[in-house]
């Protein structure tokens, strides 16, 4: 099945859950490969893991294996569906990088092991950043079951029921697997498909969240052999084709003694790529990549990861400063019973995009600050807002731009 994916589904959970091994179990892809950078957490990179979903003629059983009979009745097995996986890679899973990959997401699957007592700090996390981020469908898989006993499990099913108690998620099924032996994974499977809708809608001017950014050239290679730079990311609306002029916002932005430099970039479309297919136009839907006439200095070592593309005239507007009405978290509401201060540093998830803002001034749900990085942003979109408590970011409240 060639072409892009048609869902994104994210995978979230606590630290050695599970999500990695369980995306190798869905799809046979390593999304746990980076870069020194990226081990000690400092860019945000979100590894994307592509499957064919194929579906049994006669019985209806799932399957991302190619080339296979039914492994329940024998029959033969037709590809219906590419999905992509979205991982968030990395030992201390950053928030940061969950609240970037909610902005892409369908859908999620949610990862709790059955090892540990539920919830563990970055299960309640996630499941917030989720509820934040407004999804909707999400697939709970308890993993591990090879590792305990049925009591054990079953304890462990009554925890996570209590935990989604009162959630937007207090009815999504709960799917026992192991992702080590491969149990139950084909249950897992056919419930995403059945329970996650894509949510971004293929209509109106196309935006692209951008999640990577590189310079595919060979290191010496002659100035007038240099291929343009290549970005890769999420389609969030629209559709973009090759060919098309676009606008890259905020774009290449430099921090010299505090003082911030944005160049906002235009370029052509040359090509566009899902996965290793070529594509003539993309929408939404799984991980694209787009070759453009940019100095590849410009997209090296993910430079442009945050920025937004789309027509040149159509994107948001770029903020250094913004103020923002606050929606804190009922959850959070104990941890934090103290206004905003001012000088108060929040870090904000916009999309892909992460900025630090320190509060200019505060009142009554608003607040004022001023970015150290720009960002793109438009009203009605959510915004993520993290404080710091005891040393630790917390995601402390949603919010929506009023100027
Ligand atoms: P992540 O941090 O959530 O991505 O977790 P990983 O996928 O990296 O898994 C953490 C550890 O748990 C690894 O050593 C895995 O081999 C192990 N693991 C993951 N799933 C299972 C499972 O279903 N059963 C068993 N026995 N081990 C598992
Ligand atoms: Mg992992
Ligand atoms: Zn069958």
């Amino acid at each position: 099945m060639k072409g892009q994916a048609e869902l994104n589904i994210g995978v979230v959970g606590h630290v050695d859950h599970g999500k990695t091994s369980l995306v190798y179990s869905l799809t046979g892809v390593t999304t746990d490969t980076h870069s020194e950078e990226q081990k000690r957490g400092i860019t945000i990179k979100l590894g994307y893991a592509d499957a064919i979903v194929h579906k049994c003629e006669k019985c209806g059983a799932m399957d991302t294996k190619e080339g296979k009979k039914c492994s329940k009745c024998g029959a033969a097995m037709l590809a219906v569906k590419k999905i992509s996986f979205l991982d968030a890679p990395g030992h201390e899973t950053l928030m940061a990088t969950v609240i970037a990959a909610s902005s892409v997401m369908d859908g999620a699957l949610f990862v709790i092991s059955a090892t540990e007592k539920c919830p563990q700090p970055q299960t309640l996390e996630h499941l917030m950043v989720l509820e934040a981020a407004g999804i909707k469908d999400v697939v709970i898989a308890q993993n591990k079951v090879d590792l305990v006993t049925k009591e054990q499990a079953k304890q462990n099913y009554k925890e996570i029921k209590e935990l989604v108690k009162g959630s937007p998620y207090e009815t999504a099924p709960i799917i026992p697997v192991s992702a080590s032996t491969g149990s139950n994974v084909n249950v897992l499977l056919l419930t995403l498909v059945n329970n996650l809708k894509q949510k971004h809608s293929n209509a109106g001017e196309p935006l692209m969240y951008v999640a990577r950014s590189f310079d595919i050239n060979k290191p010496g290679t002659v100035p007038n052999k240099l291929i343009g730079g290549v970005i890769g990311g999420s389609i969030v609306a629209g559709t973009i084709k090759v060919g098309d002029e676009i606008e890259i916002l905020p774009g290449a932005l430099r921090i010299k003694k505090e003082k911030e430099t944005i160049i906002p970039l235009k370029t052509k479309v040359i090509a566009l790529r899902a996965g290793s297919d070529p594509l003539t136009s993309a929408t939404c839907g799984g991980l694209i990549g787009i070759s453009t006439q940019l100095d590849p200095a410009l997209t090296r070592a993910d430079g442009l990861v945050g920025c937004v593309v789309g027509l040149p005239g159509k994107l948001p507007k770029v903020y250094s400063e913004v103020t923002i009405e606050l929606t804190p978290l009922k959850r959070q509401v104990e941890r934090f019973a103290d206004v905003l201060v001012p000088n108060e540093p929040l870090v904000l998830g916009v999309g892909t995009a992460t900025t630090v803002g320190f509060v200019l001034s505060a009142k009554k749900g608003k607040a004022q600050l001023k970015l150290k990085k720009s960002v793109c942003v438009d009203t009605g979109q959510t915004i993520a807002v993290m404080r710091r408590a005891k040393n630790r970011w917390h995601l402390y409240a949603t919010a929506k731009l009023i100027s």
